[in-house]
């Protein structure tokens, strides 16, 4: 068994379902991410704009000098529902959502478990460890969880992990694009892979037509400013009144044009890997009882999710929009009773004056 070989083997015996390894040469797409940034697409997203992030971007060599090749390795994780939508409407008018009851608010699946940030760079250096082991020296490394300046979706195509999917979302054949990336830069020699050269979108459109703000661009970026993800996850200020009704019961990121594609299928069907496991009442929170957390329950509760990258301030916020959103579906009258009750609660005295105001909102929109 080569070298590489045997790093591969013990990639998938640590839970890295796709492994595949690539030259560290500049990404052969990085000029569409200068022009990303030049149409300013990235929002209030200032850090992506910065020299030393963009020089970083357009050669892994300006991270690691003597690197050599990169090992990009693929975790599937479990999609939010165990069908896709047929419509691509909000879950909010969908009865047939596992753990769906009215009032309730969405989490991107990615979402739901202990967040990777804590636990998957672990793996990693267990990984590096085998590989220094193997090579019988230490060997120079960078790693990466989503967590650093590298076009990580171009790097895991040309190692032969995928494409690049009209949603902008890495694509296996078999697992879909419920996939969490993630990168070794190494300073030795391995073989490369072959990279995954089709398009396997063909002339589908589903994610194109069925994002509710249409916000996936034509050269499969996206127009981050409207991309419900980036306004529930990433924006701290006040979300545009205008794309609030498109936002539904989305509370902390969006799947929506990942559950309409149809290379997905398999892994809905299956359910994912088995090793994460899920609650719905984590997956579908009573958006009312949201309404309620203070600063120190916010931490406690989601100190070790995704979530808490939000902060207390923009979670509550999006629970507000999501409720005035909800109000608009005729939930019953004692459901309603009890939001509006909390929305007036909220509008006068939550402590943030972001929290308030979207609260004053979702007043109006309930007719309130
Ligand atoms: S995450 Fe949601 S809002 Fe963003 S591109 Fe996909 S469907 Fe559209
Ligand atoms: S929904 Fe269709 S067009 Fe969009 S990424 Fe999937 S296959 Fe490609």
């Amino acid at each position: 068994m080569t070298l590489t070989q045997a790093i591969l083997t013990e990639a998938r015996r640590l839970g890295f379902a796709l492994v595949g390894v690539t030259t560290p040469d500049p990404p052969p797409h990085y000029q569409v991410f200068e022009d990303w940034l030049k149409a300013g697409r990235h929002a209030e997203m200032a850090y992506l704009e910065s020299l030393r992030s963009r020089q970083r971007r357009s050669d892994p060599r300006q991270i690691l000098p003597d690197c050599r090749c990169i090992l990009v390795l693929g975790i599937s994780y479990p999609p939010s529902l165990d069908k896709p939508l047929q419509n691509g409407l909000p879950a909010s008018v969908k009865q047939d959502v596992p753990g769906f009851t009215p009032l309730r608010g969405q989490i991107g699946s990615y979402a739901w478990q202990e967040d990777y940030h804590l636990w998957l760079p672990h793996q990693l250096k267990t990984l590096v460890a085998f590989i220094e082991k193997q090579a019988g020296k230490t060997v120079s490394h960078a790693c990466y969880t989503d967590s650093g300046p590298i076009l990580e979706r171009d790097l895991a195509q040309r190692a032969g992990l995928g494409w690049i999917g009209k949603n902008t979302q890495l694509i296996n054949p078999q697992y879909g694009s419920f996939i969490l990336l993630a990168e070794i830069l190494l300073g030795i020699e391995l073989e490369i892979s072959t990279p995954f050269e089709a398009d396997r979108c063909g002339t589908c459109q589903r994610c194109q037509e069925t994002c509710p703000t249409a916000c996936i661009l034509p050269n499969r970026t996206l127009d981050a400013s409207r991309c419900i993800s980036y306004l529930t996850i990433e924006l701290r200020s006040i979300i545009p009144a205008e794309l609030r009704p498109l936002i539904g019961n989305w509370i902390f990121g969006c799947d929506i044009c990942q559950q309409v594609c149809p290379w997905n299928r398999r892994i809905f069907a299956s359910g994912g890997e088995k090793n994460f496991s899920c609650q719905s009442e984590k997956l579908y929170p009573d958006l009312i009882e949201l309404l309620t957390l203070d600063a120190e329950t916010f931490s406690h509760r989601y100190k070790n999710s995704p979530i808490k990258r939000a902060k207390r301030e923009g979670f509550v916020r999006n629970a507000v929009v999501a409720l005035g959103n909800l109000l608009a579906h005729n939930p019953t009258h004692e459901q309603r009773t009890r939001a509006i009750q909390a929305l007036h609660k909220a509008a006068q005295s939550d402590p943030s004056p972001l929290v308030r105001a979207h609260a004053a909102w979702a007043l109006d929109r309930a007719g309130e």
